[in-house]
């Protein structure tokens, strides 16, 4: 009997049992854009013995997690889908959050993918036993896979600053991608730390309805003015009778995105347009002081674009403040500044970002002979092109360390790494086989990733951020889409090392 679906996978099913399968069974690791995905090709593929195992209660992973208010992508509404499922329905240019997780979800929905889900389940471990792997969730739970997909994000886990005295306040606190949406802010005194792409969103936001907003600006960014519009409902129609127009526009954003996404490696004359219509847009800023204070002293790109339209008009409100001393501390009543300023508030909100660095952590992984993925990762988070580890056989990732970054849709990143991942698949399920990166060939390809991406702007520009690595080195790869479509293309299979394993994929029928 078939494996049923959204039930845990028992262990040790004999060879037979799985050769009757629709496929090897898979656990995929998150139910955001990219295991969602990979569960609509594995049933594309007629492969149905595959569990989804998120943590949450409920799909969608940033779009989830991110509910604060002005929450939205600035990658144009319409390249922002899976390539198979374009969206006629967007109702702005640039989407709002909450739609786009109504389009995920409802994508998952209609390929037949919800059903795979199970949720609450946080995974702990995955162990490789020679032969298959075992997954075990939070509930203690235990999940028997051929094959494991990591799918579980990168900007994912909020991260709080170590601000002395942050546990002391006495109003209300948060993190944006934790927003308490029980909490009014309607008329109060806010304190928003935090001045990228979600704080601006924030601030831009809710500044016309709250008493006063202090935006704590540790360091000033660059912000590229996008202009947000409707999209009519003529043109929402004319999408929904011709799917070649709708199809031809995505082609249109897409390659537009990708030209932006390459914004990073260009050099410093291709960049100037960029950083000519950055800095003509801070003009816009009527008080010097306050312009100077919000102009940044390194490149354009350096730190990831922030995009607004609205924000330049909303940081000017009588009722916003930009402070850029340092913290010094949190209290009860609000934030101290180094110069001994309190800037008291009701409700205080942490827009400082992700531990972007965790990847699939704090999971715990251990491969072929007992090798852990902390002693695998030891120096760096070693993977054969962002989807496959040394020592991990059959385990692959999605958005997995030293993807592609910049300002490139996440879409078509994973979409380019789920076409190669699906190859190896292939012969996972045809051979029989476990196929692992060569460890040496990880290192080659590694150093040249690193190597690459020393000559970005991420490097080069003269900022910190979450692009960096503890290293101080970019820990992205600095490719525009095409390439990475290119470079992934065709597994190189000497590149890995592939054994047969007799327990393990037996055949497909
Ligand atoms: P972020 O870009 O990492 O910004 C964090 C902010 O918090 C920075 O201004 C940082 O200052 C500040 N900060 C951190 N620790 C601090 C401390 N101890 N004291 C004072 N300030 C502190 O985080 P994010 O805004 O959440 O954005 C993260 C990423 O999510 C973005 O870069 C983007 O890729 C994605 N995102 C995208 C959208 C979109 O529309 N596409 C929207 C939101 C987020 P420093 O600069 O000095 O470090």
């Amino acid at each position: 009997m078939d494996a049923q679906v959204g039930q845990p996978l028992k262990a040790e099913s004999s060879r037979n049992e799985m050769s009757r399968r629709t496929g090897p069974r898979i656990v995929i690791i998150g139910a955001g854009v990219s295991g969602i995905l990979a569960g609509i090709k594995l049933r594309e593929r007629g492969w149905n013995d595959f569990v989804i195992l998120e943590r949450a209660e409920t799909l969608g992973g940033t779009w989830r997690d991110n509910v604060y208010p002005g929450v939205a992508y600035d990658v144009p509404a319409h390249v922002y889908v899976y390539s198979f499922a374009p969206n006629p329905a967007w109702k702005t240019r640039y989407a709002k959050g909450p739609d786009i997780w109504r389009y995920y979800h409802d994508v998952a929905r209609r390929h037949g993918v919800l059903g795979h889900i199970e949720y609450g389940k946080g995974v702990e471990s995955a162990v490789f036993d020679g032969a298959r792997w075992t997954v075990t969730t939070n509930d203690g739970e235990s999940y028997d896979a051929d094959v494991v997909i990591a799918a579980a994000g990168r900007l994912r886990d909020p991260k709080l600053p170590d601000i002395p005295g942050k546990e002391t306040f006495a109003g209300s606190s948060f993190h944006t991608a934790r927003w308490d949406n029980g909490i009014s802010i309607k008329g109060k005194r806010i304190g928003l730390i935090g001045a990228g792409s979600s704080g601006v969103q924030v601030l831009a936001a809710i500044a016309g309805e709250v008493a006063h907003i202090k935006q704590f600006q540790r360091t000033p960014q660059w912000v590229f003015p996008v202009e947000d519009a409707p999209v009519p409902w003529w043109k929402r129609l004319a999408f929904r009778l011709s799917p070649s127009y709708l199809r031809q526009t995505y082609q249109q954003l897409l390659d537009f995105s990708n030209s932006r996404g390459a914004l990073a490696f260009e050099t410093k004359e291709g960049r100037a347009e960029r950083d000519k219509v950055c800095s003509d847009a801070l003009l816009r800023i009527r008080d010097p002081e306050l312009r100077a204070r919000l102009t940044p002293d390194y490149d354009v790109g350096c730190k990831r674009l922030v995009m607004s339209e609205t924000w330049f008009e909303e940081v000017q409100r009588p009722n916003v403040s930009i402070v850029s001393e340092r913290i010094e501390k949190i209290e009860p009543q609000g934030v101290r500044t180094i110069d001994g300023a309190l800037h008291e508030c009701d409700v205080l909100i942490y827009a400082t970002g992700f531990d972007a660095h965790a990847y699939i952590r704090p999971m715990e992984l251990t491969g072929e002979d007992g090798i852990t993925l902390d002693e695998v990762w030891s120096e760096l988070p070693l993977t054969y092109r962002s989807v496959s580890i040394p020592h991990m056989p059959n385990f692959f990732m999605l958005n997995g360390p030293s993807s592609p970054g910049g300002s490139a849709s996440i879409v078509g990143i994973v979409e380019t790494q789920w076409a190669y991942v699906d190859q190896l698949l292939s012969q996972v399920a045809s051979e029989g086989v476990l196929i692992a990166p060569r460890e040496d060939k990880a290192r080659e390809w590694l150093a040249e990733v690193r190597e690459r991406a020393s000559n970005s702007v991420w490097a080069t520009g003269g900022c910190q951020s979450w692009y960096l690595d503890h290293t101080g080195t970019p820990a992205y790869d600095a490719v525009t889409l095409p390439e990475l479509q290119q470079s992934l293309a065709a597994p190189k299979m000497e590149d890995f090392e592939v054994r047969q394993a007799s327990q393990v994929a037996s055949p497909v029928q």
